[in-house]
């Protein structure tokens, strides 16, 4: 297939080249970014996107995939498909998919769990929004960059149960965090900390697969002094969507409500931007109670 990548960065980069590399042609587009080997650089979104059958989007928020939209969807044919993986608001990926369909595009909301190592190994979970035609289309890309693709519902059904997935992410690894620091402030070694959890009802994928104290557990950005990874400001992001969400549906979520507040002291009073999620166990591990 002829794809269009825009979004190239920690975990864009690693899908491109997956898909370059399963003998795909692929072209990219990043404001900042350098392209993965193999991938042809364009000097904009809409030259990345023109004339592709699908153009994939990796973006930050919601804003940013819809000026991309703008830009691109005039290069794009009737019965291409636009495929945005980003994690946005349920309205932002809603509204792509109306812009998308008036001109003929079939649009996808299908937004990935299980981070750099699952984009760089192809086994990332894409949970999909939109049309059933789209989502054949898509099917064979998802098998290259994923493990498991769910079609959830129509468009903005993927950004939904992503939002409800990191929700409980956020307020796993914050307790996952402040629980080895508590072990800390008992004796209990880290290492045998894991050893027990890892394998018993606390268990988690904060636990299990992105341990968050380093030299425990498998390689995680914890190893690699906090650095993302999947960044706390983007954890952030996700916790108030989730929290916005709630609010427009009338939903109690105090756990995720407390994880916002926790990950918001953070990224804006406590140096946490530009650190892993994860960094919120030297966090912990650094104050008493408050
Ligand atoms: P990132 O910041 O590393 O990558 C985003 C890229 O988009 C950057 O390289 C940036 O230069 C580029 N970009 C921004 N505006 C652009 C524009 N107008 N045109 C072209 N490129 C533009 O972020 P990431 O970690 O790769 O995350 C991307 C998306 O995936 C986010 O929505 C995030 O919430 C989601 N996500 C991330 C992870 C993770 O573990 N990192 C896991 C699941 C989902």
């Amino acid at each position: 297939m002829k794809i269009g990548f825009i979004g190239l960065g920690n975990m864009g980069a690693p899908m491109a080249a997956n898909l370059m590399k399963a003998g795909h042609a692929v072209t990219g587009f990043d404001l900042v970014a350098d392209m993965p080997d193999g991938v042809a650089k364009a000097e904009s979104a809409a030259a990345a996107a023109e004339g592709q059958e699908v153009v994939i989007t990796m973006l930050p928020n919601g804003a940013i995939l819809r000026a991309v939209a703008d830009e691109v969807l005039p290069g794009m044919a009737a019965g291409s498909v636009l495929l945005d993986c980003s994690t946005v608001d349920v309205d932002s990926a809603r509204a792509v998919a109306e812009q998308a369909e008036a001109k003929g595009v079939l649009a996808l909301d299908a937004p990935v769990s299980g981070g750099i190592g699952g984009a760089a190994a192809g086994t990332l979970t894409f949970m999909v929004g939109g049309k059933d035609a789209a989502f054949a289309i898509a099917a064979p890309l998802f098998d290259i960059m994923g493990q498991k693709a769910v079609h959830c519902g129509a468009s903005g059904a993927g950004q939904a149960a992503k939002i409800c997935n990191n929700m409980i992410l956020g307020a796993t690894m914050a307790v996952t965090c402040e629980a080895f620091a508590l072990a800390d402030k008992l004796g209990l070694d880290r290492g045998k900390m894991f050893d027990v959890v890892s394998t018993s009802s606390g268990y988690s994928w904060s636990m299990n697969a992105y341990c968050p104290a380093p030299g425990v557990g498998p390689q995680s950005p914890a190893d690699n002094d906090y650095k993302p990874g999947f960044a706390a400001e983007l954890m952030l992001k996700d916790l108030r969507l989730s929290q916005q969400a709630a609010e427009a549906v009338d939903a109690d979520t105090p756990m995720g409500q407390r994880a916002t507040e926790l990950y918001d002291a953070f990224v804006t009073h406590e140096n946490g931007q530009g650190l892993d999620f994860s960094a919120l166990l030297p966090r912990f591990a650094a104050k008493g109670r408050d």
